[in-house]
Parts: C-alpha cells; sequence; structure tokens
C-alpha cells in the first residue's frame, strides 16, 4: 500500500480517462492519494473528489502563483472548506521566486496569513518552494506550522534539510529524485532520517524515469519509491510501509482515517 501525498488529478488531463487511472493505480497498490489544491476553485474541486472517491483526500490553499487572488473574502471561504471532513493539509502555499507570478512581498504575506489560519484549524501544511529557500526558512522559523508541514518535491540542499529536519517538518520525494541530474534530491534522499519521508507524484507533473515528459498519474509514485529503496539499501515495501505510516502521522488531523 503506497500514499501518493500530492497530485492534482482535477486537472482537465484526467477528464477524459479518469476512471482509468483510478483502476491502474488501484490495481498497482496505490491506496490513497492526496489533492491538492493551489486556489479556491482546485481547493473545491479536491473536495469534490474527495467526496466522491474514497481513497482522495485534500488540502486546500493558495499557490504563490495565485498570491495577488487573495483577498479576506477567499480567506473566510477557505476557512469553511478547511473543516470539511476528507480535509488533511493546508497547501500548497509557500514561495516561487523562480517564476515569479505574484510579486514576492504578497507572496510571503499569502505564505503567513496561511500559516496562521492553518494553526487556527489544527491543520499541518504543505509547502511548495522554488528558489525561495532563505525567504521560506526565515518564515517558518517565524510563524512555525503548529501541526507541522512537509516540504512537496524537496529540492534543497542536504544542509536546509537538517534544519527544516530540526524544526520537525517531512521532506517528501517526487519523480526528479530519479532524474540523472538529481545529485542534491539522492544526497537528501540519502540521508533523511526514515521516519521523516513521504512520497508524492505532483500529477501530472514531474513524471518519474522512465516516462519522463509524459503525462504523470499516481501509479507511478511507484518509481519513486523504487529509487528511494534503492538508494537507502532497502526493499520496495519497507519504503512503501514507512511512507505510509509517515503519511498517517502528519495527516493524522482527520476523523476519517
Ligand atoms: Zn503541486
Amino acid at each position: 500500500m503506497i500514499w501518493d501525498t500530492h497530485a492534482h488529478l482535477d486537472d482537465p488531463v484526467y477528464l477524459e480517462d479518469f476512471d482509468e487511472v483510478a483502476v491502474r493505480m488501484k490495481a498497482a497498490g496505490i491506496s490513497r492519494v492526496t489533492n491538492v489544491g493551489y486556489d479556491f476553485l482546485s481547493s473545491k474541486r479536491s473536495i469534490k473528489l474527495a467526496e466522491d472517491y474514497d481513497f482522495i483526500y485534500a488540502a486546500i490553499g493558495i499557490h504563490p502563483h495565485n498570491a495577488v487572488e487573495a483577498t479576506d473574502e477567499i480567506w473566510a471561504k477557505l476557512l469553511l472548506l478547511a473543516k470539511q471532513p476528507k480535509v488533511l493539509a493546508w497547501g500548497e502555499i509557500g514561495l516561487d521566486y523562480y517564476r515569479d507570478l505574484s510579486p514576492r512581498a504578497t507572496q510571503k504575506e499569502v505564505f503567513i496569513q496561511q500559516i496562521k489560519l492553518a494553526n487556527e484549524v489544527d491543520l499541518p501544511i504543505v509547502i511548495h518552494n522554488r528558489d525561495a529557500h532563505q525567504d521560506i526558512l526565515q518564515i517558518v522559523k517565524a510563524h512555525p506550522p503548529r501541526c507541522g508541514g512537509v516540504f512537496h518535491c524537496y529540492s534543497g540542499s542536504w544542509e536546509m534539510a537538517k534544519v527544516l529536519l530540526n524544526l520537525g517538518f517531512y521532506l517528501s520525494f517526487a519523480g526528479p529524485v530519479t532524474y540523472k541530474n538529481a545529485r542534491h534530491t539522492v544526497e537528501v534522499a540519502v540521508h533523511a532520517p526514515l521516519d521523516r519521508i513521504l512520497v508524492e507524484t505532483d500529477s501530472p507533473y514531474l513524471t518519474p524515469e522512465p516516462r519522463r515528459g509524459k503525462r504523470n498519474e499516481p501509479t507511478y509514485v511507484q518509481e519513486v519509491v523504487k529509487k528511494l529503496a534503492e538508494l537507502k539499501n532497502l526493499s520496495f515495501e519497507d519504503i512503501a510501509h514507512q511512507t505510509m505510516c509517515n503519511a498517517e502521522t502528519i495527516f493524522k488531523n482527520t476523523t476519517s482515517l
């Protein structure tokens, strides 16, 4: 049993064959998927999927790309969504200085605001960080998430990972750990303690090898598990089981697990 802790199955690329994607993943032993919102509508769609499919759980939040859309009205609406039974986390939230689609000052403000809201409703946070390592670190130190958090598709150095692990964060690995140029990520995967790692696909993006470049889907989280098993000298089953237990620990704030 494997938990794909980060996917966007509400993406239109699954409109035509969603049921086949679900059948494949179940046959492959992927028993849970967290569908992650990036704005108000995708957060609502994540909850709808969680209502329709027993194996889907939801995270809700405003991605840094969409930070300019955040208003008091949106916060009030998200707080209501956060209380739905299958909502496990507040995310994805954070900073993205690679694409800079919202002004950095706004990104920071919206990130801090959402840590506060997550603390209010007792949810862990799911963090997106692209080229913003120092500012992310500064913010999570100044505004610690009360129920902890996950760095999704962790891409930083082992040096930064050590600081984050000391602060109690989990590190989630996705397709990039299978890529040839993944030196940093591989180093982090080798050293990260077993009880603090998660696996994900970020479907439909970041497809692992050997399918890199094609559409991703939860089934392929197997490649991430396989890679971590190889790097840590453990069996596929060990990594699957351990990452499932870890996900249950961090996403425990729900009555539905
Ligand atoms: Zn994502």
